[in-house]
């Protein structure tokens, strides 16, 4: 457990290593021969990168990815030592620090592969890179007018000993969607840019290009490693099948004031609800400034015991209010109530706020504090 966090905490996330070791488990069943590098980016989905880190690799997990050079090196600095790779960095990212924590760096262009070559330079020691191709996403990796001149810069700092090519990667656009074509496209352009590596020399030890969604329904493009994310944390990119994934996080507050409402009585700022009976409320300490949007006001549940409770008038700042009827269950101040976690799913607010269910784990902050049960701990 976090020592900083408080024991008290009304809001927060609780974060089942457990759950993120079952992903893991299933992930890896899926992988076949293949490795699975668990993606901790963005602070782990935001359920902590380093916990998550350990124990997705006790879990199996042979690699760790992340965006930036700060996350790598955050994941460094808590001991973890199995290969990390960061791919997303501007050419004046702190790269002396990767390459003295012995991160593995992603490149997409020369200017950034030059920046690296500076750094290992300045070290004196060899940077480990991975190029990273863009094989239709047209988001990062190298475009196709880069790739060539990249390839040949890499094989250039490979002779004087200034790099070490590791790997070559790339990432998919719509493997959410497993037959449409695209995937299909993206496979035989990075078959392709393999081929191109090789004429430059330049023999990768792995090659990768499946994210979640192409862990779980494609194992064709398994290659040597699968980069996932989201299914770690338990969450399904594909609708309809869960494959056994297990969500990691519950987001939970406290019931803080139990009280009596006429019918007829306005209830939260605008009087959006009426009473349309004499009842009983609960009013929840979680608010938008906690990553409960406003705009699920009047739209969501949260589970309190076994009952679900809709929400009714606004969602504040720091609070909100559930009708509890005749408060048959005996709802008390104090109560723990489920904002998410299986029941009510994050995938019920991504539908609710037109999104996603990874932006939706990624809601919970301001006074939200973590901890985590589970794992071997
Ligand atoms: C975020 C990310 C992943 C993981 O994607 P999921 O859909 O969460 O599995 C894999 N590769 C790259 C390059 C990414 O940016």
């Amino acid at each position: 457990m976090a020592g900083s966090v408080a024991v008290n905490a009304l809001v927060e996330t609780v974060v089942d290593l457990d759950a993120i070791a079952h992903n893991v488990r299933i992930l890896r069943e899926h992988a076949g021969d293949a490795g699975v590098m668990a993606v901790v980016k963005a602070d782990g989905y935001n359920h902590g990168s380093i916990e998550v880190g350990r124990a997705a690799l006790t879990a199996g997990a042979s690699e760790l990815g992340v965006a930036t050079v700060a996350e790598a090196a955050q994941l460094r600095a808590a001991g973890i030592t199995a290969p990390i790779l960061c791919w997303l960095d501007s050419a004046d990212a702190d790269l002396t620090a990767a390459v003295a924590a012995d991160v593995e760096i992603g490149v997409s262009s020369r200017v950034h592969l030059q920046a690296v070559a500076s750094a290992a330079r300045e070290l004196g020691r060899t940077a480990t890179v991975t190029v990273k191709v863009d094989t239709g996403l047209n988001r990062n990796g190298a475009a196709p007018d880069e790739y060539s001149p990249l390839l040949a810069a890499v094989r250039t700092l490979v002779d004087e000993h200034t790099v070490h090519f590791r790997a070559l990667f790339s990432h998919l656009a719509r493997a959410d969607e497993p037959e449409h074509p695209a995937n299909d496209l993206q496979h035989a352009r990075f078959l392709d840019a393999i081929a191109a590596a090789k004429e430059h020399g330049l023999e990768p030890e792995l090659v990768h290009l499946a994210n979640s969604a192409a862990t779980l329904t494609r194992p064709d493009l398994a290659f040597d490693l699968v980069r996932s994310g989201i299914a770690v944390y338990g969450l399904s990119p594909i609708p309809d099948n869960d494959f056994g994934l297990r969500p990691a996080m519950t987001f939970q507050s406290r019931v803080a004031l139990v009280k009596e409402v006429a019918a007829g009585e306005g209830v939260s700022y605008g009087h959006t609800w009426i009473a349309p009976r004499d009842t009983t409320i609960a009013l929840i300490a979680a608010g938008y400034a906690d990553g409960v949007f406003r705009g699920l006001s009047g739209r969501f549940d949260v589970r309190i015991g076994d009952t679900r409770y809709r929400n009714v008038g606004r969602v504040c700042m720091d609070q909100f209010v559930v009708e509890l009827g005749d408060n048959s269950s005996g709802v008390v101040v104090g109560d723990t109530a489920v904002l998410f976690d299986e029941q009510p799913h994050a995938q019920e607010w991504a539908d609710l706020l037109d999104t996603i269910h990874y932006e939706v784990v990624c809601a919970p902050r301001g006074r939200t504090a973590r901890r985590y049960r589970g794992g071997a701990r």
